[in-house]
């Protein structure tokens, strides 16, 4: 009755059959056909191949071929590359350490024998002919082939009818392989790369310079709306490519990463890289990056997941600041530089642009406040909301303004549309801008880079000079309370003077000029939904585009020309004006070219 004092019966310890260990291997190394098609192109580029087919049928299900002209196997060595943890790659653990090829287990193809048909025909350079052997038999026969080596596999899991079911449909199954081949291509350009399907080609991408490579791999808009990433710290390398913020897609599907050439996935790599797009992305969007991070062998362990797919870093917060840094740097290049690579639609690539012209000059008469609202701007030497007060201080003019401003990157405005749009006319021809979102971008910038400088220093908080009181809710004044220190560290001065009033007294300099209520009472309205659990300086970013969105122009005022021109001027000098904190872009470009093309005219 009891289970427990039955006797139990004796399992004695038994080493485990040869081919069952290579078996249970299998299940960590081999999931699908893309998994052997990885595997065998590994080995094809440790051979030193410069040419690969892939041949592949029914979806790699039916049978995975690849073909190299690397450096061959010896006939005498065939049975052993299929034996496990037989390998010409290491011969100690100290080899194991400064691992330069992509192999280095001895375990790929005992365990893909295991559960496939395998077998390799290859021939070295100094072989009078090929050597094929069937991995079940380990029988050798002569055969006919150059130098290289070919390993076909047929029937994945046709003895482990279980895992076989595990696969997806051909079609599927095929997407996956092609995307395998693709990962490899992408990092090495130098090697051409050829996919067969049933009988059909699917891929071919000739050795090519890395950026044609890439191109042929990843499209054309990947190339176009793209820019580049390189960093050389020395003793780490950064490069590669990453999509601007306004290409990004619902899917991740373009994300790929090499550590010293191997393609791995690495959560530290991608959260660095989603650090640097957090300012300038919409959540829920996904960037296109292609990223090479390179650093001495023994900076990386690669010996940490049975299918290599991940690596350790020695040093990881080192990585993970610098993937941020030259991601935020190759995203953050003012416009003049980026011109012609992805932030404009049409232009070309002729960078006559010149730097942005001297910067409007902030006017002495700083104390006009722009919009309604009681604050009284105290300091007439606030660097921030410089544009509103130059641009307000400068005269209506009609048509094409002053010279100086068509040299410039975003040229010189010429009228306003839709209430929402500012045309100018630069050297490429027609600029859009989308006010708001190229406000809002200026006024976020300034906030973040005042709040950086230190709060207090000088010009980034706007005392009031009478505090302004307004009605409050509950929730408002309680928020208010328990959030009082980290508001001010903000900018924000806002502290009850009453059971149901806030007083307002002092904003962020970058917003003066503002509506201080509506300011507040958005800012308390975030806060207060986040809870006590977030804290409001890792939310900070958060809360300032709050309030620069709430500060930026509204659609549907009308501008003068000197306050377009002040924008325009601004967002030159903007790291990151390309997008709005959502990622949209804040202006295009319709070139001369392409004005000529809307009318028929031979240019
Ligand atoms: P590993 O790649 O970890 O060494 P594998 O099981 O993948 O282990 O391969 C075993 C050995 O077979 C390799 O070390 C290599 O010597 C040889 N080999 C496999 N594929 C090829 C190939 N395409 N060209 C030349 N040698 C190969
Ligand atoms: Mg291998």
């Amino acid at each position: 009755m009891n289970a427990v004092l039955q006797p139990r019966p004796h399992r004695p310890i038994r080493e485990l059959p040869d081919s069952l260990i290579s078996q249970i291997a299998a299940g960590e190394v081999v999931e699908r056909p893309a998994s052997v098609v990885r595997e065998l192109l590994d080995n094809a580029l440790d051979a030193g191949a410069r040419a690969v087919v892939v041949r592949l049928v029914g979806g790699g299900i039916r049978s995975v071929a690849v073909e190299d002209d690397g450096d061959g196997i010896d006939a005498s060595e065939l049975s052993l590359a299929l034996r496990r943890h037989a390998t010409s790659k290491i011969g100690s653990l100290d080899d194991l350490e400064g691992v330069a090829t992509l192999g280095f287990r001895g375990e790929a193809l005992a365990a893909i024998a295991s559960v496939a048909d395998v077998a390799i025909t290859a021939r070295t350079a100094d072989a009078a002919h090929a050597t094929r052997i069937d991995a079940a038999s380990g029988e050798l026969d002569a055969a006919a082939r150059a130098v290289g080596t070919t390993v076909e596999v047929r029937e994945l899991f046709f003895s482990t009818p279980a895992r076989r079911k595990f696969l997806k449909t051909e079609s599927t199954e095929l997407a996956h392989a092609l995307e395998a081949v693709r990962r490899q291509a992408l990092a090495r350009s130098d090697v051409s790369f050829a996919v067969w399907h049933d009988g059909k080609a699917v891929a071919r991408w000739p050795a090519a310079a890395d950026d044609d490579r890439h191109r042929d791999v990843l499209g054309r808009d990947f190339a176009e709306h793209s820019r580049p990433v390189a960093v050389d710290l020395g003793t780490l390398r950064i490069a590669g490519r990453v999509g601007t913020p306004e290409s990004a897609r619902g899917r991740a599907d373009t994300q790929y990463l090499y550590v010293n050439g191997r393609p791995v996935r690495d959560k530290l790599v991608g959260h660095a890289i989603r650090a640097a797009y957090e300012d300038v992305l919409h959540s829920g969007r996904h960037p296109a990056w292609l990223l090479f991070v390179d650093l001495a062998a023994e900076q990386v362990d690669v010996n940490v997941h049975p299918a290599k797919a991940e690596v350790r870093f020695r040093e990881p917060r080192t990585v993970h600041e610098a993937v941020r840094r030259a991601v935020t740097a190759a995203l953050a290049r003012p416009i003049e530089a980026a011109q012609g690579d992805g932030a404009t639609t049409t232009t070309t690539a002729t960078a006559t642009a010149t730097a942005p012209a001297a910067a409007a000059t902030p006017p002495s008469q700083a104390s006009i406040a722009f919009a309604t609202g009681a604050i009284t701007p105290l300091r007439a030497d606030e660097p921030l909301a410089a544009w509103w007060t130059a641009a307000r201080s400068m005269p209506e003019t009609a048509g094409s303004s002053d010279p100086a401003d068509a040299a410039t990157a975003l040229g010189s405005a010429v009228a306003q549309i839709g209430g929402a749009f500012i045309l100018a006319e630069n050297a490429h021809g027609l600029v859009i801008v989308d006010m708001h979102a190229a406000h809002e971008r200026v006024v976020y910038e300034r906030l973040k880079a005042d709040l950086d400088g230190g709060v207090g220093a000088t010009g980034t908080v706007q005392a009031l000079l009478v505090p302004l009181t307004f009605a409050a809710n509950a929730t408002e004044i309680a928020t208010a309370e328990s959030h009082g220190d980290a508001l001010r560290e903000l900018g924000l001065d806002l502290a009850p003077v009453g059971a149901q009033t806030l007083a307002l007294r002092a904003v962020p300099a970058a917003l003066a000029g503002g509506d201080g209520v509506e300011l507040s009472r958005s800012v308390l309205a975030e806060v207060a939904q986040m809870g006590s659990t977030t804290s409001l300086a890792r939310a900070r970013d958060g809360l300032l585009a709050t309030m620069a969105c709430h500060a930026a122009v509204r659609a549907n005022r009308k501008l003068q020309v000197g306050e377009m021109n002040a924008l325009l001027r601004d967002m030159e000098r903007t790291d990151r004006a390309d997008q709005c904190n959502h990622g949209r872009p804040t202006w295009r470009q319709i070139d001369w070219r392409d004005l000529d093309r809307l009318f028929w005219r031979g240019r």
